[in-house]
């Protein structure tokens, strides 16, 4: 079979399973498969494929479709422009936390040496791109998560940042050693009736009933974990902002505080800004 022929093929299948972008991940399959990069598909279009080879892509599709995502089965996912190793272990990078990148380095281009920690780094999307993108930042990844914390290690690594990061295990910003310019993070927010069937970590989704506990917790144990002046980004779901900044304005009461919008129009970022 011709490779635009399978990939056809794929593309029924995955379209015939509900799949939303059936177009976008078959391509994502079989470049994985055929260890190819998205031009190296497209001229290879008219490339036979052996019978293996056709095999390996038919298993891969029957994991996709009994519900794996495509990114923990090719192992990889891009964010802010850089392609990160996930797994199992860890959420799967989505584009709308790259508002929360967004604004960081917004504010950190104002500051030098800045200080940074991202609370919850899971594949160490967020302080990977920041240290990638801001030499002079010195950042702090947290997670509760030991194989969260191997997988940001590797990206770190990866990325040739492992020098700018300091990884540290623990609960939400207890381990952090000092204040910092500005506090990251993107918590678990879902509800937890609305994770339980989710092949992602519960630990990153579930933010029990009403979905703010983690959120809440950070909240309330902010003291001296900013310095003067110092920002909270937190990535938030539909409907929580307004709770959100409730919450921070309680835990900060000199704090300006104001919400971003994603590319959705839904509030997605709550930010705050002590006084
Ligand atoms: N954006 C993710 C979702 O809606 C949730 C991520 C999170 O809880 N931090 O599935």
């Amino acid at each position: 079979m011709k490779i635009k022929d399978v990939l056809g093929a794929v593309r029924g299948r995955l379209d015939s399973a509900g799949i939303e972008e059936a177009w976008l991940e078959a391509e994502l399959l079989l470049r994985h498969a055929l260890c190819l990069g998205s031009v190296g598909l497209f001229l290879e279009h008219d490339e036979e494929l052996g019978p293996s080879q056709v095999k390996l892509i038919s298993l891969l599709v029957d994991r996709r479709v009994s519900g794996e995502p495509v990114a923990y089965i090719t192992g990889k996912r891009e964010f802010y422009g850089r392609e990160f190793h996930v797994n199992p272990h860890v959420l799967i990078p989505r584009p709308e936390t790259e508002h929360l990148v967004e604004k960081a380095l917004e504010i950190v281009s104002l500051i030098k040496y800045p200080v940074v920690a991202d609370i919850g780094t899971g594949s160490g999307a967020i302080a990977v791109s920041l240290a990638a993108e801001v030499p002079d930042a010195r950042v702090f990844a947290v997670d509760i998560s030991d194989p969260a914390i191997d997988t940001a290690r590797l990206n770190a690594r990866r990325q040739g940042v492992e020098s700018s990061i300091t990884f540290l295990y623990g609960d939400l910003a207890e381990p952090l050693p000092g204040p910092v310019d500005v506090l990251i993070a993107n918590l678990p927010y879902v509800n937890s009736a609305d994770c339980v069937a989710s092949p992602e970590p519960q630990l990153a989704l579930d933010g029990g009933i009403g979905g703010l506990d983690a959120i809440e917790r950070l909240c309330n144990s902010l003291e001296g974990k900013l310095r003067l002046g110092g920002w909270v980004l937190l990535e938030i779901g539909q409907g929580q902002a307004e709770t959100v900044q409730r919450l921070l304005r309680e835990a900060l009461p000199d704090a300006r505080v104001g919400t971003i919008k994603d590319l959705a129009g839904i509030d997605r970022v709550v930010w705050g800004q002590t006084g």
